[in-house]
């Protein structure tokens, strides 16, 4: 499918140049428009498959930014608008690679927060507000403890490789993350596989979603 075809933004059509993609995957062509359309998601897309794109590219065309003055944000809550969790620290940096990329056409704000790192810099960034917050499980629980991060702006929350973060044990952390996020946020849940058996205990998070198989 053509990129062009399937209702991005402007900006997000010339980062998509940027990044050198010439064809959607399948993920994305069908991913895309139903996270264009608002639609909650729950898609079965192994690593490879192109699924970083598939949930950034659509959410990244919707998302409000955030008016800033001096690198400040102007509003009294400045915490991000969406939400991105992932269960490792390379997979973190990898959205962090293609988040960045993005932004520098939309000009959204993005800050990454994983564990294994001191907490004062993300602390800062966090302070400073950002549009896309992308977060391993832990980190974000530990720095939600010391009231370093308001979740209560955001509006996607996105789930990514889930089942592999419920077979980590982070299944208490997603659910008190979720906890502190808008019930009227989109949702959109990726996963390798969306067996009853990997994702069941999860599933309730998304509401009325559209199924994407390939
Ligand atoms: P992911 O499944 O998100 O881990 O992406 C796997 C790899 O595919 C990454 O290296 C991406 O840069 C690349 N990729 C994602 N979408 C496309 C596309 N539409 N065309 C070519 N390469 C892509």
């Amino acid at each position: 499918a053509r990129f062009a075809d399937l209702g991005l933004s402007d900006e997000v059509l010339a980062a998509v140049e940027d990044l050198g993609y010439e064809h959607a995957t399948p993920v994305q062509a069908m991913a895309i428009p139903q996270v264009l359309a608002g639609r909650d998601i729950l898609a079965a897309a192994q690593t490879g498959t192109g699924k970083t794109a598939a949930f950034l590219l659509p959410t990244m065309s919707r998302l409000p930014r955030v008016k800033r003055a001096r690198g400040r944000a102007m509003s009294v809550g400045c915490g991000p608008r969406m939400l991105i969790i992932t269960p490792t620290r390379e997979l973190a940096q990898q959205i962090d690679d293609v988040c960045k990329k993005v932004a520098a056409r939309t000009r959204h704000t993005a800050v990454t927060v994983v564990g294994g790192v001191s907490y004062n810099p993300q602390k800062s960034a966090l302070k400073r507000g950002c549009d896309i917050l992308v977060a391993t499980p832990g980190r974000l629980v530990d720095l939600i403890d010391q009231g370093a991060c308001m979740l209560d702006e955001v509006q996607v929350l996105v789930l990514d490789e889930a089942d592999r973060m419920l077979d980590m044990g982070f299944l208490p952390a997603v659910r008190k993350i979720v906890s502190y996020t808008p019930a009227d946020r989109q949702t959109l849940l990726f996963s390798a596989t969306l067996d009853e058996a990997a994702v069941g205990s999860i599933t309730d998070l998304v509401s009325d979603p559209a199924r994407v198989e390939i």
